[in-house]
């Protein structure tokens, strides 16, 4: 099962269909892509007897907002891939490294992103949203609170995440548009169905202007040092994880600031960022509207 944000309105999706959840549920269910997570169990029973009657309509990408628009609480874990640790000049953590992405920079499945400065970067991640909350959940029952999977983009401002020192993440993550999350939230059932959900290949694809494009990122969740279990025994040992929560859990090596020479993102360019068994979402980067794009 595949769900989502069509222009703020909760659906289902059947093939390239979107059937609206209030509509199809006679009311039952709010049109509020955020409120199911809190009746994740109910929600699953009436979709699996309901999404082979309906019929949907056709959609654009373009319509669809974040897959999950306000999480209660947003965690982001850093340096969760020894390659991508080693290639930012950190050694592997010993327990997550945790920051978070504000609500107010959530963003759809294909959208036009403003960069904020010369210094912005990509960081492809697999989405952990959660379904049933709780505290002190064991790893062996993880699978069984999360409601499902997303794609997510946590661009980043490395001018602004490195203003000081110590480094601080959630404030250069959060610009508007600075976290795409989408195109839908894949339930583990749909995942697992065609894939090992522990090893799900996540990639990032670059569009230049004149049509050439190159691969950034080619990784594997099975390399996480926190594998998405992990994270969610670590993080609920200590924070109580609620309905609809999401955790971006983290990016493969590749970004641009461990690049040599180091490479950011430039107005024209396309990024394209996909994960096994779920999809991909889309941004275009354009001008600053305030015309302050400076180095910092
Ligand atoms: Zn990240």
């Amino acid at each position: 099962m595949r769900i989502g944000n069509l222009n703020g309105r909760l659906v289902l999706f059947e093939g390239r269909f979107a059937v609206d959840v209030q509509s199809a549920s006679d009311g039952k269910f709010s049109s509020d892509p955020q409120a199911i997570y809190a009746r994740w169990g109910e929600f699953r029973e009436w979709a699996d007897a309901a999404s082979k009657r309906q019929s949907g309509v056709e959609y654009d990408f373009r319509d669809l907002g974040a897959a999950v628009p306000r999480p209660p609480q947003v965690f982001a874990i850093g340096l969760n891939y020894a390659d991508h640790a080693d290639e930012s000049g950190f050694r592997a953590p010993d327990n997550p490294v945790v920051f978070t992405k504000y609500v107010s920079s959530f963003a759809g499945a294909d959208v036009d992103v403003a960069l904020t400065g010369e210094r912005v970067d990509w960081e492809a991640e697999l989405v952990v949203v959660i379904g049933e909350g709780g505290r002190d959940i064991p790893e062996s029952e993880s699978w069984a609170h999360i409601a499902g999977l997303a794609v997510g983009q946590d661009l980043s401002d490395r001018t602004i995440q490195f203003w000081g020192d110590p480094p601080q993440f959630s404030l250069g993550k959060s610009s508007a548009g600075f976290t795409p999350l989408g195109p839908w939230v894949a339930s583990v059932d749909e995942v697992s169905a065609g894939h090992d959900i522990n090893a799900l290949g996540i990639r990032c694809v670059l569009h230049e202007l004149d049509g050439t494009e190159r691969v950034l990122q080619d990784g594997n969740t099975q390399l996480m040092i926190f594998s998405v279990p992990a994270l969610v025994a670590r993080l609920s040992s200590i924070v109580e994880l609620l309905p609809g929560d999401v955790i971006f859990t983290g990016t493969p090596a590749g970004v641009g600031i461990g690049r040599n020479p180091q490479e950011f993102l430039r107005v024209g360019q396309t990024l394209y960022t996909e994960i096994d068994g779920i999809g991909a979402i889309v941004q275009r980067f354009i001008g600053s509207s305030s015309g302050n794009v400076s180095d910092g």
